[in-house]
C-alpha cells in the first residue's frame, strides 16, 4: 500500500529527477522541439514539490490537486498542461485517501492516461510521452503495481521513440526527420516511473 507519505516522497523524487536530467530533457528537445522541456519540467516540479513541503496532507487526493495546479499554472507549453491534467485526474480518483492499495493507485494511473489522451488527442505510437504511459497503464490493469516492472517497461518504450515519426506536438513538424531521437516527453515519463520504483517496492 501507498502512504500519504511515500505518495509525498513521490513527488519529491520526481522533482529531484528533473533537476539532475534537466540538460538532457532539453537536449531531446533541441533535436526535435523548441529546447525547453528540461527547463519546464525543473520549473514545475520544483514549484510542485515546493507546495507539498509547505502543506501537510492526509489526503492524497489533495496533495496532488495541488501538484497538477501547480504544474498548470506554472509550466508553460504542452508539458505543462499534459502532465497537469495527468496528476488532477489522479488527484480525482484518489480523493479522500490517506493510503492506497494496488487498486486505487492503478486506478489513478488509468485516469491520468485518460486526461493526457483527452487534453492531447494522440495515440500509442504517436511518438509522446503517452508512448510510455499506456503501455505502463495496461501492465499495471493486468498484474497490479509492480514499481520495478513499471519502470523496466517505461525506460524500454522510451527507448522505443527513437525510431518513431512524431505524430503530435511540435515534433510532428519535422516528420520523417523527428526519427532517430527519442521523445523528451516519453524520457521525463520514464523518470517519473524511475521515481517511483526509488520510493516503493
Ligand atoms: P512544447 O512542445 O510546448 O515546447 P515541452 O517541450 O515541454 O512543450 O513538451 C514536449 C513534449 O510534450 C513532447 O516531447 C511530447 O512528449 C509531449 N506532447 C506534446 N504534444 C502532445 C500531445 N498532443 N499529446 C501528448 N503528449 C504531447
Ligand atoms: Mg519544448
Ligand atoms: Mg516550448
Amino acid at each position: 500500500e501507498l502512504s500519504a507519505a511515500v505518495m509525498k516522497q513521490w513527488a519529491l523524487r520526481i522533482n529531484e529527477k528533473m533537476q539532475e536530467h534537466k540538460d538532457k530533457l532539453s537536449e531531446l528537445d533541441q533535436a526535435i522541439g523548441d529546447g525547453d522541456h528540461g527547463h519546464n519540467m525543473a520549473r514545475g516540479f520544483q514549484e510542485a514539490a515546493n507546495k507539498v513541503n509547505d502543506s501537510s496532507y492526509d489526503d492524497i487526493g489533495t496533495m496532488y490537486k495541488d501538484i497538477a495546479s501547480t504544474l498548470i499554472s506554472k509550466v508553460g507549453g504542452a508539458s505543462g498542461p499534459l502532465y497537469g491534467t495527468a496528476f488532477l485526474k489522479a488527484a480525482n480518483a484518489w480523493k479522500g485517501r490517506d493510503v492506497l492499495d494496488s487498486e486505487a493507485f492503478t486506478e489513478g494511473i488509468e485516469a491520468a492516461v485518460g486526461g493526457i489522451e483527452t487534453r492531447g488527442k494522440a495515440s500509442f505510437g504517436d511518438k509522446t510521452m503517452l508512448d510510455v504511459w499506456i503501455p505502463v497503464r495496461d501492465e499495471m490493469k493486468e498484474r497490479g503495481v509492480d514499481t520495478e516492472q513499471a519502470n523496466k517497461t517505461a525506460a524500454k518504450e522510451a527507448e522505443a521513440t527513437i525510431d518513431r515519426v512524431a505524430k503530435k506536438g511540435r515534433a510532428s513538424y519535422l516528420g520523417e526527420r523527428s526519427k532517430g531521437h527519442m521523445d523528451p516527453g516519453a524520457f521525463s515519463s520514464q523518470l517519473v516511473f524511475e521515481a517511483l520504483a526509488e520510493v516503493y517496492k
